[in-house]
């Protein structure tokens, strides 16, 4: 398969101040299409060619039934002007990972992300360089048969689309409150906790509409069988520092494998903390905030990077962390993880790739 390029008569204009810049409202000049049909005998087509709207039937299998899974990273700027982006190779691996519980045609990695580094080198003036400012790439996977029946589809859609980024919260790094979800649940063993795929946001939105009209920006997810243990929150994973270590929920299938939670495991450990993946009930956070040893909480995800929390509301109660700042480790781990990412920091583990 060869990849096309077609062009566009004529570029949009770029944001003026990217300071304004929001989180994914503005769209590149162009997208990466790549098209599959089991009757063409699998992957036929691949082109970047400019960003546009789709044309799909109103039966298509994606709108009734769900068949889609979807990715989130990055493209940096470096001070140098070159183009950096990181583990893209883990989102494409995980995209898989998703697909395949999804029932939908394996993606062809290699391929698709080589295509994507040529889809970044096309758009690369449209990665900001105001600090704290990235390209979001946003890879999409839908089934597309025109077929209202409960099957997995034979012909798949898959693309890209590109939108220069600022911090994804308005407020900065500034720390979050977060409500502990004890009616609703996101996942359970055995469903796709563990995919990156819209029905698992689609099912955790009233959770997220009730929670922001009690005044809180996210929800923190338990287990959904006995409503006690710490999963994770909508689009980040969740870590606590607790008497000098660190605890995150194990990957038990009902929870995101983050690349943004590896990456922050590994460089903690390389720091000298002990990390420690295991069930952590909510319980222990409680009690641990109560004897004063709940010293940090931080969230981690690709949009987000590493995002401070500062309380958590569980059943009424309020349980603090730490002064209720930005925690020192906290801290840490942001400039360093974004010091690799935007080429600050020598990458010395493999990590980045330089297009
Ligand atoms: C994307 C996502 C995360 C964060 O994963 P990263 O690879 O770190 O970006 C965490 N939880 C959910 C449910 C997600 O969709």
């Amino acid at each position: 398969m060869n990849l096309e390029f077609v062009k566009r008569e004529q570029l949009k204009e770029k944001p003026q101040d990217e300071t304004k810049l929001g989180f994914g409202k503005v769209f590149s000049d162009y997208m990466l299409m790549l098209r599959y049909d089991e009757a063409k005998g699998g992957w036929y087509e691949a082109k970047i060619e400019p960003f546009q709207n789709l044309s799909l039937s109103p039966a298509s299998l994606v709108f009734h039934y769900a068949q889609e899974c979807f990715e989130g990273m990055k493209a940096y700027k470096t001070a140098d002007g070159e183009v950096m982006m990181f583990r893209p190779w883990d989102n494409i691996h995980r995209m898989n990972v998703s697909a395949e519980r999804l029932c939908m045609a394996p993606i062809p990695e290699e391929f698709f992300l080589n295509a994507i580094y040529e889809l970044i080198k096309v758009e690369k003036d449209w990665i900001p360089t105001t600090p704290g400012t990235s390209l979001y790439i946003r890879p999409t996977y839908i089934g597309i048969d025109p077929f209202v029946g409960v099957r997995a589809a034979s012909q798949y859609m898959l693309y890209v689309i590109l939108s220069p980024v600022g911090a994804y919260y308005a407020s900065g790094l500034a720390p979050v409150s977060i409500y502990v979800e004890s009616q609703y649940v996101r996942a359970v063993k055995g469903g796709t906790g563990y995919t990156k795929c819209g029905g698992n946001y689609a099912a955790s939105l009233k959770a997220g509409e009730e929670a922001h009209q009690r005044g809180y920006s996210q929800v923190l997810w338990l287990d959904g069988r006995e409503n006690k243990y710490i999963e994770e929150v909508g689009a980040m994973n969740i870590m606590f520092k607790i008497n000098g270590e660190i605890l995150t929920p194990e990957l038990n299938g009902s929870i995101l494998a983050g690349i943004t939670r590896d990456s922050i495991i590994k460089l903690a450990r390389k720091m000298g903390y002990t990390v420690t993946e295991r069930r952590i009930s909510m319980q222990e956070v409680a009690d641990a905030a109560k004897n004063g040893t709940l010293e940090e909480v931080w969230g981690t995800g690709t949009a987000a990077v590493v995002s401070p929390v500062g309380e958590l509301i569980w059943n009424g109660e309020s349980i603090k962390v730490g002064d209720g700042g930005m925690g020192k480790l906290t801290e840490e781990l942001y400039n360093t993880l974004t010091g690799i990412q935007y080429g600050r920091i020598a990458d010395d583990m493999g990590w980045t790739i330089k297009l």
